[in-house]
């Protein structure tokens, strides 16, 4: 089992297979950056899967790949099936901006993936190209089509963002209540590599958005979900991500590794430490260690806590750490 420096368990590693992205998402790179990691500084998929084992032996049970765009990624329904035929039961999941999907969906399914989370921001085809910088909308909606016919669960991922797409989160909510996929807003985290016009709404806000069409109830907080669900009448459940909350880090379960080796523990600072050495050099008790390491050193909590009035920036960059 991993445990950290203030005694929580940590089951779940997130994996970037790539920070490249097709989109432009206003809060997360609306430029491209100056210059991408070389493709021959990325760990290969046999090397980002031997760490995935190290951590899957130490006690990881849910794995999610993301990015940048992961299916930008030639052949990463070979990673998916290394890490499904390890372990059998492991919750294998994707994040993913569906753009890709029309085409990749059914071989991701037959790799071996149960579920993806895609990005909906707006359902219009304008305001989704303002957010995304590109036309996408069409075929994000046939992506999320084909991901479900292919039989993957589907979830939606939403950043409601002022002047931008306030107004449409009733719409977004009812287009996966129809289809029975669980949306979750996402309070927009502050971050230096976002547009400067990126405004998130937050947590209380959202809320009274939808509560001018539905009645809700607060769920009971389950086990180490980031999301603080919220149930309506009818029983549908939506989510909010609340990470400017005081106690959002208390139960955080996760750790971060990016396509280039580098092991981060919270997504908010910059500490992290290198596995890519250790990997390549087949040096897997260094790798355990280091995996060890920047647990006992990870922090306590992020500082987009409102707790002391203003909320702090990150200069961590979302495309490279995965959300
Ligand atoms: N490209 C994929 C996608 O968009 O779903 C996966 C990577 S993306 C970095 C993962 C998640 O992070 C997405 O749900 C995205 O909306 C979210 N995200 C990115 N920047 C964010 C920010 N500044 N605040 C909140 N969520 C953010
Ligand atoms: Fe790309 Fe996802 Fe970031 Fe949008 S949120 S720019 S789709 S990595």
């Amino acid at each position: 089992m991993l445990v950290d420096g203030y005694g929580r368990k940590v089951d779940y590693l997130r994996v970037s297979v790539t920070e490249r992205c097709n989109f432009r998402c206003q809060y997360c790179m609306p430029e491209k950056p100056f210059s991408w990691v070389p493709k021959e500084n990325l760990l290969t998929y046999e090397e980002l899967f031997k760490f995935v084992k190290v951590a899957i032996d130490d006690g990881i049970t849910k794995v999610r790949i993301t990015g940048g765009e992961p299916l930008l990624r030639e052949g990463l329904e070979t990673f998916i099936k290394m890490i499904a035929d390890y372990k059998e039961d492991i919750d294998l999941a994707l994040t993913t901006n569906a753009y890709l999907l029309p085409k990749a969906a059914q071989k991701l399914a037959d790799a071996g993936l149960k579920r993806i989370n895609v990005s909906v921001d707006s359902l219009k085809d304008d305001v989704a190209a303002k957010i995304a910088q590109k036309d996408v909308l069409k075929t994000v909606l046939k992506g999320i089509q084909a991901a479900s016919d292919a039989g993957l669960k589907v979830k939606v991922n939403c950043v409601p963002m002022k002047g931008v797409n306030d107004n449409e989160l009733i719409d977004i909510l009812e287009y996966c209540k129809e289809r029975n996929y669980p949306v979750r807003y996402i309070e927009y985290m502050e971050n230096k590599h976002a547009s400067d016009i990126a405004e998130g709404l937050n947590s209380s806000e959202i809320q009274d958005i939808i509560k001018q069409k539905y009645n809700f109830k607060q769920c009971e907080r389950e086990g180490s979900s980031p999301s603080q669900d919220y149930k309506l009448d009818d029983g549908y459940i939506f989510g909010i991500i609340e990470p400017h909350k005081d106690d959002f880090c208390a139960t955080c379960n996760r750790i971060r590794l990016t396509a280039s080796g580098v092991l981060i523990p919270c997504l908010y600072f910059e500490d992290a430490q290198s596995i890519k050495e250790a990997i390549q050099e087949n040096d897997i008790d260094k790798a355990a260690a280091i995996l060890k390491d920047v647990l006992a050193n990870k922090p306590e909590k992020n500082k987009w806590s409102e707790e002391d009035g203003d909320t702090e920036t990150s200069s961590r960059a979302f495309y490279e750490t995965g959300g």
